[in-house]
């Protein structure tokens, strides 16, 4: 599977690197690799929802990745069990 190269829309380039609404953007880091937000702009990669992608995962999982969700589902799937054995119990 490969992922799409998505270009980013409204990306200038500037002296100071690539802006996107008046916001600098940083590359993309390694654990990126996959996420379908990846957009590529001028041979370079970088996130369509953050700017600082290096930062997002310096505390720890970014949560908008979308190529690593099974914790997320996981949760999702244990939580109304939780409820209704809780409301089982209550009867
Ligand atoms: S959403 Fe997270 S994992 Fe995906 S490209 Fe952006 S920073 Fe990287």
């Amino acid at each position: 599977m490969s992922t799409a190269n998505k270009t980013l829309e409204g990306a200038v380039k500037t002296n100071d690197g690539v802006q996107l609404s008046g916001v600098i953007l940083q590359n993309i880091v390694e654990q990126c690799n996959g996420c379908d937000r990846v957009r590529t702009f001028e041979e370079q990669e970088f996130c369509a929802s953050y700017p600082t992608p290096a930062k997002k995962w310096s505390q720890g999982r970014c949560n908008f990745a979308t190529h690593i969700k099974a914790e997320a589902s996981v949760k999702v799937k244990v939580n109304p069990l939780k409820a209704s054995k809780r409301a089982a119990k209550g009867r």
